[in-house]
């Protein structure tokens, strides 16, 4: 019989400042123990819920309101972009699901791929070069009117572990301009730390490559031809530190939004 030892367990406390408040002070224990990617995601989405509650309560406070609620849905037309880290992320949420329901998402991810074709986007997408480009692009991806393959009766069927990107997407604006966000003057609240960049960031320093943003509905091709990269490992501890300090910001302190 053999006996591994456990390993080491690190207690991090985190108390993180923005400029809408303080988060809650949190204790977590991180095994030491090889992680990837993919399990960046957790943490920084607890981290995004608590950047998003208090800049929502900084706008109810100034005597706005939230006009976003569930079955809603309309924005979920919009090109969705995500870090590597959810990429890898939600691949995995996918291929866990039963085989049925999987292949009900794999069926409405290869529709919108289809219909992304057809219209040139994808040959598009490889090409990008500027932001006024990519706003143009965002435009004829929502006039596909192709609804995110997890909407569901007008609601996200996977709340809780959504991209960060739709964390963030809060609007102030009345709900009916949302069907058309490129045309109609929309007023999203505003987010101190972008969780999508900073994970970005972070996951492109790690492999030493530039950072890049995937379509989410292109993520089942982009993880197939990435598969090596959600192989890569780093001590946990180590890889849950580099996470807090870049997603307060430390890290990214003379770089660009992307
Ligand atoms: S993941 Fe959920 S919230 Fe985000 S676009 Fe899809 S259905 Fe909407």
């Amino acid at each position: 019989m053999t006996t591994d030892n456990p390993p080491e367990v690190k207690i991090i406390t985190i108390n993180i400042e923005t400029p809408d408040g303080k988060l809650p002070t949190a204790k977590v224990k991180i095994p030491d123990i090889p992680m990837g990617l993919a399990n960046l995601v957790p943490p920084m989405q607890q981290l995004c819920n608590g950047i998003v509650e208090l800049a929502i309560k900084r706008e109810i406070a100034s005597g706005s309101a939230i006009s976003c609620k569930k079955g809603c849905g309309v924005c979920c037309c919009q090109l969705v972009p995500l870090s590597a880290p959810e990429a890898f992320f939600l691949y995995g949420y996918i291929k866990s699901l039963p085989t049925e329901r999987r292949t009900i998402i794999e069926s409405r991810f290869n529709e919108i791929r289809k219909a992304m074709d057809s219209a040139g986007i994808i040959e598009r997408l490889l090409k990008i070069e500027d932001t006024k480009e990519h706003k143009v692009l965002a435009w004829d991806y929502f006039k596909l009117a192709m609804p995110c393959p997890f909407l569901e009766d007008s609601s996200c069927s996977i709340h809780q572990i959504r991209p960060f990107a739709c964390r963030e997407y809060n609007v102030t604006s009345p709900a009916e301009l949302c069907v058309d966000p490129f045309n109609n003057k929309i007023q999203r609240i505003k987010i101190p730390r972008n969780m999508t960049t900073a994970t970005a960031r972070l996951s492109a320093d790690l492999c030493g490559v530039p950072p890049t943003l995937i379509p989410m509905t292109l993520l089942l091709e982009w993880v197939t031809e990435n598969e090596a990269v959600g192989r890569l490992t780093w001590s946990g501890i180590w890889l849950f530190e580099r996470m807090l300090e870049y997603a307060t910001g430390t890290e990214l302190e003379d770089k660009e939004e992307l």
